[in-house]
């Protein structure tokens, strides 16, 4: 279990990118927790930026966000995720529908 989630990390680590923390914890019900957090933006507070997401799509939703997140505010920035930005608009769109009514 401890194995698995740490290979879960580096490789969320190097799709997020070099502006990336990634954090995976046990959730609720034995789920992971998957954090991503940005090492350069800060929050009101003084916090850093960071998104997390739980479940069997968490690690999905994590990244959508956080490819979001560097398409607004690191333009320019490099990170494999950013390949599967149409995708995640898209997935972005659909939830969104769903959500609708
Ligand atoms: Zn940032």
């Amino acid at each position: 279990m401890v194995a698995s989630r740490s290979a879960r990390e580096r490789k969320a680590a190097v799709e997020a990118g070099p502006l990336a923390k990634v954090k995976i914890d046990l959730g609720g019900e034995q789920q992971f927790l998957y954090k991503i957090s940005c090492t350069t933006c800060t929050t009101k507070g003084d916090k850093p930026w960071s998104t997390h997401r739980q479940g069997d799509d968490g690690f999905m939703a994590a990244m959508d966000r956080w490819t979001f997140h560097l398409v607004e505010k690191h333009p320019g920035a490099e990170a494999p995720c950013l390949t599967y930005l149409e995708a995640a608009q898209q997935r972005l769109h659909e939830r969104r529908e769903g959500a609708g009514d």
